[in-house]
Order: structure tokens, then C-alpha cells, then sequence
């Protein structure tokens, strides 16, 4: 199969390029515009295939998209390209909007063009598949999961550009008959995560020997999944999901934020250290909570279980430790990305 990746240089999208790269023998294209958060380093230890292609370009420019898709003939369209960091939506929500809700209306509209010119069978079988967050059903109490019926409550500007681009996507499977598909995942931690999100800004800020700042008294709960059993979920559902359903996909992993970044600490301690013998938890403050802090996030991801048999393969206690161990591994990789954003304090990467 061909299969159309838009933002294969981030984080999840290029977990998802090397996995179809290494693991099947489909054709990937990967179309990235390369923002501060996208970098080709993520995809090297696949780019000589001869199955992968790159085209630098921004899915807000309807031309570049009809010209990759026009030469590239998708069969899957698999759209992660977006601004992710809540925090950056905060301070600039506008690029969000752009994005997040304009970028996925070009993508749509393109693709609908294409696929409005296939033969009937490549029309039943190409799929147009949102990769979009939990964060668009709001926050929750206690107790309770999200499932795929709970109504849309976005808080933050990021959260609430995802959703108006799934109801776009949405509205296109329903007014115009274009198989689509939703996923709504919950934080993804592992390899390759961009060092202005909690856990490798706290492995990255721990090693500097830098505060390592935590949102109020971190007691946010997230549920946590290992990016590689995502991309395995995003696998079985652009094979097997029934187009115009949503699914769900959660790692069963509700933690603290400050659970997290203890846990964080206490691999570091064993693995990496520090000279004076003290543990890096010692470097934990707290900061002013971030407006509109969502309190918990859970998921209920039955339905992907029951109907896709997907399970993830990691607990927290091995993802985490993997993450981590990665980290250290790969010091070079996020050495550069720190060293190229000193400058920007706000996000914490000036350690
Ligand atoms: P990321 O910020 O790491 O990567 C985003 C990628 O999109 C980058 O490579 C960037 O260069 C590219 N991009 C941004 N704007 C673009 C544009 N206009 N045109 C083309 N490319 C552009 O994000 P991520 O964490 O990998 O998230 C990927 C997707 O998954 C997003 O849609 C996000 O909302 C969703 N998601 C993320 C999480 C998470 O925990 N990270 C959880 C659930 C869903």
C-alpha cells in the first residue's frame, strides 16, 4: 500500500514512518513542512529505503498538497501534521487555528479531490485517518473514562483546534461519503519526543542539573501510552477500522504528573547517577499551574480492544524505563535540538 504520513517528523509521525518502514512492506510518504518541532533526524535510520519519500511542504498550501498527492497516489492518508504543544497555544493560539483547523480543511479538500477521481474499488478502499488527542473531550473528575460518545468539552486552544478539526473530518465522512477514520489517543511518551514535553524535559533539565519544574502540586492525572503501541493501534485501524468510526486509545496508565517525574528520577538515580550521590527528585519545584489545567484524562479503549484486537505491549514501568534509557543513549540527538532552541526560555529548554 501507499500510505501518505503528513507530519512524519515529529513525534508520533515518524514512530509511525519508521514502523511501517521497518515492520511492513508498504510505500511511505512522508509530508512535513519541518516546523520547530519536526526533524528529519527522527527518520534517518529509514530515509535510504527505497519505499520512503520525503517532500518538505505545509498542509495549509492546497497546491503542495495536490501536487504530493496528485504524484504520490495514496491508497491511506494518515494525518498527524499539527501544532501539539498546549503550552505554545497559550501564547499563540492563532498558528493553532492555522494548522490545526485550516491545515486539516486543505487535507480534506484535497483529498476528496483525488479520491473523487478513483475507479470504485480504490474509492471503498482509501481511507483519510485523523490521528487526534483525548484532550478534545475536556477534562474529568475522579472517577469515569472518556469513551467515544462523551461529548466534545475542549478547555485549551489546542485542544479546541483538534476538535473543531475532527468535527471537519467528521462533517466530510458524513456530507460527502469519504471513508474516514478518528483516533483519539492519550499522552504518548517514548523515543524521539521533543524536549519541551514533560518527561523529556525532565530526563534533559535532570542531567543539567536544572530545576525541574512541576505545574502546581502535580497532581494532573494523564493516561500515558508507549508511542510504539500507538503506532501499532494507528496501524490496525487504517487496515481493519470501519470508516466513519471514532476509536479510542489509551494505555490504562493513569499516573500523577508528579508520579512521573519521581518515576523519572528514581531510573535516572539507577542508571545515570548524580556525583553527589543525592537523587535528581531533589531538583523538583513547583511553578504557578499552567490557566485552565485540565485536572484528569482517562480513557476507555474497549472498542479498538474488542473490535481491532489491539492491546498495547508496555506497562508505564517498561515504557518509562525504555524512555529513559533511550535518552541516555541518545544524548546527541537531543544535545542538538536543545543547543538549536537555547534562546527559547518560555519552553524550558534553556537548560
Ligand atoms: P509533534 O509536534 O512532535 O510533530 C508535529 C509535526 O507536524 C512536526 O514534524 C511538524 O514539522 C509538522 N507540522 C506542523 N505544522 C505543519 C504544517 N503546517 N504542514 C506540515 N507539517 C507540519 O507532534 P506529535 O506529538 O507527533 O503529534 C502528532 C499528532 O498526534 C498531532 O496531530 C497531535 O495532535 C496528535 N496527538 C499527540 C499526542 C501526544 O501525546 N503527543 C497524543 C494524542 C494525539
Amino acid at each position: 500500500m501507499r500510505i501518505f504520513v503528513t507530519g512524519g517528523a515529529g513525534f508520533i509521525g515518524s514512530a509511525l514512518v519508521r514502523h511501517l518502514i521497518e515492520n511492513t512492506e508498504h510505500e511511505v510518504l512522508n509530508f512535513d513542512k519541518l516546523t520547530y518541532a519536526g526533524t528529519l533526524s527522527t527518520v534517518e535510520r529509514v530515509a535510504s529505503s527505497n519505499r520512503y519519500r520525503f517532500v518538505q511542504g505545509d498542509i495549509c498550501d492546497a497546491d503542495a498538497v495536490k501536487a504530493a498527492i496528485a504524484e504520490f497516489k495514496p491508497e491511506i492518508v494518515t494525518h498527524l501534521a499539527a501544532e501539539s504543544h498546549v503550552d505554545r497555544s497559550i501564547d499563540g493560539p492563532g498558528a493553532f487555528v492555522q494548522t490545526n483547523v485550516v491545515g486539516t480543511f486543505t487535507m480534506l479538500s484535497e483529498a476528496r479531490a483525488y479520491w473523487l477521481g478513483l475507479d470504485d474499488e480504490a474509492k471503498a478502499a482509501f481511507r483519510f485517518h485523523h490521528i487526534s488527542t483525548d484532550e478534545v473531550y475536556g477534562s474529568l473528575g475522579d472517577t469515569g473514562l472518556f469513551t467515544e460518545e462523551t461529548p466534545y468539552d475542549p478547555r485549551s486552544p489546542y485542544s479546541a483546534s483538534k476538535a473543531g478539526s475532527d468535527h471537519l473530518v467528521s462533517a466530510w465522512g458524513h456530507t460527502f461519503g469519504l471513508p474516514v477514520l478518528i483516533t483519539n489517543c492519550s499522552n504518548n511518551y517514548g523515543p524521539y519526543h521533543f524536549p519541551e514535553k514533560l518527561i523529556p524535559l525532565m530526563i534533559v533539565k535532570a542531567l543539567a542539573g536544572a530545576d525541574l519544574p512541576v505545574y502546581g502540586k502535580g497532581d494532573q492525572v494523564r493516561d500515558w501510552l508507549f508511542v510504539e503501541d500507538h503506532v501499532r493501534a494507528l496501524h490496525a485501524v487504517f487496515e481493519k477500522g470501519e470508516p466513519g468510526r471514532t476509536y479510542n486509545v489509551g494505555g490504562n496508565n493513569e499516573k500523577q504528573n508528579l508520579e512521573v517525574v519521581k518515576t523519572v528520577c528514581t531510573i535516572l538515580d539507577r542508571l545515570r547517577p548524580r556525583a553527589d550521590g543525592q537523587s535528581y527528585a531533589t531538583q523538583i519545584t513547583y511553578v504557578a499551574d499552567r490557566p485552565g489545567h485540565d485536572k484528569r484524562y482517562a480513557i476507555d479503549a474497549s472498542r479498538i480492544k474488542n473490535e481491532l484486537g489491539w492491546e498495547p505491549a508496555e506497562t508505564f514501568e517498561t515504557g518509562i524505563e525504555k524512555t529513559v534509557a533511550w535518552y541516555l543513549d541518545n544524548q546527541g540527538w537531543w544535545e542538538a535540538i536543545v543547543a538549536e532552541h537555547k534562546a527559547d526560555q518560555r519552553r524550558g529548554l534553556s537548560v
